[in-house]
């Protein structure tokens, strides 16, 4: 990945986080503590702050250094989470150019680093739930626009699903009926990277 599309990733991440957080954190006031908006703004505003020190990295340890990031400035479980997420994509990425199959198995390798530190899986009412099919669409050669509407329609098929995971969980059944705001983040993310990459 081109130096010049990392820089415009972390702009346009950060800009959708902002603009999104308070629709996420209306959604984690439904059924989490209300954080996950400013969990979310203050982790990608800090990213942008690294944004220099990140940018001179090839992109494997750029993606690590902004996991640290994350996992640094982020008091919620989302932190620690999303931060696991880069950084084991960090680890898994090429030295060169990431092709289609290098960047399913990076994004493979982040999804295996979140079910450790989640303990958690698909069907949980969490993030993985937008991840893994995701991860799966790539792996299977969907193109960015199928990636799109995978996105998309796992970040809604949380809405019936009862959390299993996470503080959403505490509630049991009353968890049903709402969209969980981690897969409304992941879904934010995954199609800002699609925005991104489509130029
Ligand atoms: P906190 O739950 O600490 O308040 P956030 O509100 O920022 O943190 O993030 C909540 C989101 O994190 C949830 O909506 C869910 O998607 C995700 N999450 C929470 N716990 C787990 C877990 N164990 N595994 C995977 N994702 C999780
Ligand atoms: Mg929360």
């Amino acid at each position: 990945m081109a130096n010049e599309q990392l820089s415009a990733l972390i702009d346009a991440t950060n800009t959708a986080v902002q603009e999104a957080k308070d629709d996420l954190t209306k959604l984690d006031q439904a059924i989490g503590d209300g954080d996950h908006g400013l969990n979310m703004a203050r982790g990608f505003a800090a990213i942008e702050q690294d944004r220099d020190k990140i940018l001179a990295k090839p992109l494997g340890p750029a993606l690590q250094a902004a996991g640290m990031t994350l996992v640094m400035k982020v008091g919620g479980a989302s932190g620690p989470l999303y931060g696991s997420l880069l950084m084991a994509m960090g680890k898994a990425a090429p030295e060169g150019e990431p092709d289609r199959a290098s960047l399913a198995d990076m994004l493979g390798a982040g999804v295996e680093a979140v079910k450790k530190r989640g303990k958690s899986d698909r069907g949980a009412k969490t993030m993985l739930d937008v991840l893994i099919p995701v991860q799966e669409a790539l792996a299977d050669g969907a193109d960015i626009a199928k990636i799109r509407q995978v996105a998309d329609d796992a970040a809604e098929a949380t809405i019936p699903m009862v959390a299993t995971k996470g503080r959403a969980s505490y509630l049991g059944e009353r968890s049903a009926g709402h969209l969980d705001p981690g897969a409304a983040s992941s879904r934010l993310l995954l199609q800002t990277v699609c925005d991104v990459i489509e130029g």
